[in-house]
Formats: C-alpha cells, sequence, structure tokens
C-alpha cells in the first residue's frame, strides 16, 4: 500500500508552523516524534470527561478511566505479540524499563564473577544501569565490538559467551547511526548458555514488526514517545516466570496484596512492578498512536522512510566534504554524518536556520563517538510524515553548508 503522506501530515498540527522563517522539517524523529491528533483528544477527552484514579474507586468515572487504561495494556500486548497482558509492565519509558531489570532481576540473580554483555552500540541508558550493578555487586561488564560500518562483530560476540554470562542488553536498532542488530542470533546464543536477554526496543518498535515471543527475548523495553505516543510513559515486556521469580522495583500504592507493620505480601504482575498512581492519561492517550501505526501498517511506514533514506543517500554521497557515520547493510532511516571540518554543532544551527531539525552531538552514545574517534555527528532521522520534497530541501542545504568549508 503506498501512503498518503500529505493526508498523514494533516493529523500533525505542529508540522504546520514555519520556523526562522521556514517552513518546518522535522527530521529529529529518533529523538522524538510528533503526535497525531487523536493522541492529543485522547488526552484532553480523558482530562476533561473521565479523570479519576483507577483500579480502586467505586465509582464511573473511575471504572471507566480504569478500562481505558486496561485497554491500553492490550493494545501493547498485541503490538509486541505477547502471550498475556500480565507481561506488560507501564514504566516512565526505556531508561526506567533498563534500570528497572537490572535493579531488581540483576540484584537477585547476578553476582560476584557473572559478566554482562552489551555492545558498542549502545544508548547510555543501556551502559550505566549495568555498570552501576556491576560496581555493586562485583560482576564484569563485556563489551561486543564494532566494525568500521557500524555493525556488530559477532564473531567477537561468540568469544565473549561463556558459562559466566548472566545478562545480554543489546540494542534492537542504535538511535545514533541506525544499525539494525541480528537479535533472534544474539537471543538464541544466549540462551544456550543460560543468560537472560534484554532487547532495548527504543528505536525499533515504531519500524519493525515486533514478536517477543518469536524473539523468545526474556525482556523488550521501548518508549511511547518515540512511537507518536507521549513522553515520559514506556513499556517493560518480561516473561511471566522470569518477572514473576523478579522481587518488586519500587514499594507503595498498588504493587501491594496486603500490609501490616509486620509484613508486606506483594500483588501479582503487573502490579507488582506498578508501584503509585500511574500516567493515566498518557497511558489512555498511547492507545491512539499505536492504533495510528497499526492502521498504516509498519511495513509501509518502513518502506516509505527507506524510500526516503535512499533519496537523501543518492544525493549526498556525491557532495565534497560529506562523511557519513554508520553505513550498516541493514540499517533504520537514520542518517549520520559529518562535514569536513566543520563542527556538527554549527552543521546543525544552520540546518535549523533553514527550518531544518536535525539532532547533533553524541546522542547519548559517547563510548560509540569514542569508537569512531569523532565527538559527535549531525543526525538527521526520518518518519512517516516526512516527504520527499523534505529531504531535497535537506540535501541543498546541506549541499550549501558544505560548500563553505569545502
Ligand atoms: N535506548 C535508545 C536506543 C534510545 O534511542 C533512547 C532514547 O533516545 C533510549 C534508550 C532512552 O529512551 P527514554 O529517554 O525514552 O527512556
Amino acid at each position: 500500500m503506498t501512503l498518503n503522506i500529505q493526508h498523514i501530515r494533516e493529523e500533525f498540527p505542529v508540522l504546520d508552523q514555519e520556523v526562522n522563517g521556514r517552513p518546518l522539517i522535522y527530521m529529529d524523529n529518533a529523538a522524538t516524534t510528533q503526535k497525531p491528533k487523536k493522541v492529543l483528544e485522547a488526552l484532553s477527552a480523558y482530562y476533561t470527561h473521565d479523570n479519576s484514579n483507577i483500579h480502586r474507586g467505586a465509582h464511573t468515572l473511575a471504572d471507566r478511566a480504569t478500562r481505558s487504561f486496561e485497554k491500553t495494556r492490550t493494545y501493547c500486548k498485541e503490538f509486541l505479540h505477547s502471550a498475556e497482558e500480565e507481561e506488560i509492565i507501564f514504566t516512565k519509558g526505556t531508561t526506567e524499563g533498563i534500570n528497572l531489570v537490572a535493579a531488581t532481576y540483576g540484584r537477585k540473580f547476578i553476582g560476584k564473577g557473572d559478566e554482562i554483555i552489551i555492545s558498542t552500540l549502545e544508548h547510555h541508558s543501556n551502559i550505566v544501569p549495568w555498570q552501576m550493578l556491576c560496581e555493586e555487586t562485583g560482576a564484569t561488564l563485556k563489551i561486543i565490538p564494532i566494525n568500521d560500518k557500524g555493525e556488530l562483530i559477532m564473531e567477537e560476540f561468540d568469544k565473549l559467551l561463556s558459562e559466566k554470562t548472566k545478562m545480554v542488553a543489546v540494542v534492537h536498532a542504535s538511535n545514533a547511526l541506525g544499525t539494525i542488530n541480528p537479535v533472534k542470533e544474539i537471543i538464541d546464543k544466549s540462551h544456550k548458555v543460560g543468560a537472560k536477554v534484554l532487547i532495548d526496543g527504543a528505536q525499533s518498535s515504531a519500524h519493525l514488526d515486533i514478536d517477543v515471543q518469536a524473539l523468545d527475548c526474556d525482556f523488550f523495553v521501548m518508549s511511547a514517545h518515540k512511537i507518536y505516543g507521549p513522553t515520559g510513559l514506556g513499556v517493560l515486556y518480561g516473561k511471566r516466570e522470569v518477572l514473576e521469580a523478579m522481587p518488586p522495583y519500587q514499594g507503595g500504592g498498588e504493587m501491594i496484596k496486603e500490609v501490616t507493620f509486620e509484613k508486606t505480601t506483594f500483588n501479582e504482575i503487573p502490579f507488582k512492578f506498578e508501584a503509585g498512581t500511574p500516567n493515566i492519561g498518557d497511558v489512555i492517550a498511547f492507545q491512539m498512536a499505536l492504533e495510528f501505526v497499526n492502521k498504516l501498517g509498519k511495513t509501509n511506514i518502513r518502506k516509505h522512510e527507506e524510500d526516503l533514506l535512499h533519496h537523501a543517500e543518492h544525493q549526498l554521497k556525491d557532495i565534497k566534504g560529506f562523511i557519513p557515520v554508520g553505513t550498516a547493510d541493514q540499517k533504520l532511516s537514520v542518517l549520520s554524518f559529518l562535514i569536513k571540518d566543520m563542527h556538527p554543532f554549527d552543521v546543525g544551527m544552520m540546518l535549523d536556520a533553514a527550518g531544518i531539525a536535525v539532532r547533533t552531538g553524541h546522542h547519548c552514545t559517547q563510548p560509540l563517538m569514542n569508537r569512531f574517534n569523532i565527538e559527535g555527528t549531525v543526525r538527521a532521522s526520518f518518519s512517516v510524515y516526512n516527504t520527499k520534497e523534505e529531504v531535497d530541501k535537506l540535501c541543498e542545504s546541506v549541499r550549501k553548508i558544505a560548500k563553505l568549508k569545502n
């Protein structure tokens, strides 16, 4: 199915504005995506008609809010193809999901002498929680290296795996370079040595079909704001038996069965991991974002985004001074680059002056930037609402900027 991009753009009011006297061209989608009208309306409708606390109220509004909140859990179950709703835990985002696993599964099951494997491609949020755990427990962090294209060197991964490996936590698709990792192979190999696997799906979830049962990962984490949904909301998927074996993350309301001053018994999953009043309005609004993606179909979304990437690459490759960073064979529509003799930040400012929003800097992947001996890159990341005309304007601006020094 060919998508009607103009029609899709009409659903995103934020796109209809000028920035620095030019029509906004939003290409910072790997940082966060814009939100369709239906998400904004659902949020407003919740606070206008249904606002109340969930799960405990005996009144109509609480019942409506609870049912709507739990409906999103069903949507997420279907979105990730998990076996049951109970395996879907609402979090603040990918970062909290990883911290939750490190702090609960990690503290209980990983100890001195054990090893945790991550990769050079990781976002800081899939590095620091494991470093903190290693510091606390005496476990060791091992890193899968990458080649010059920004792809994992799988032979090196094979060498790192051993009976000591207790956790393998890798990004499904790199936010800085777009590289898509062979996660199924990683999961299968890790399971052979008895390790658990966490997949950071912050970037992949908006673009690739996810089936956690087919992948057989133990944990999968994602953020709603990268999938056209609200900020400060995410999902942690975990296999039932693994979640049940883990201690709770935070203590408080909702996560308990019974409290006395002598002893507290904990609630069943998923509530065991959802202490306190959750982000009810945003959870409810997230349904509309998932519906938006489902309606268009990820295959169609990806095809459009890939067309944009190829359209851009075709024009940029001949620009003198244009240096692509990350040229993996399998990648999302993320275009990371440098202009010879120019600082990425300056390039970003010049693009902003032309109304083009990109990201510059280390993209929360400093070790990855160190691997390439650079401080950062300029990153344009495409989404379903970007057009070929916008890509042409990006390329034209890059050409003009590169000419200043090359
Ligand atoms: N992992 C990856 C690959 C990301 O791209 C991001 C966000 O940019 C994160 C983790 C952290 O996501 P959040 O800030 O929504 O928790």
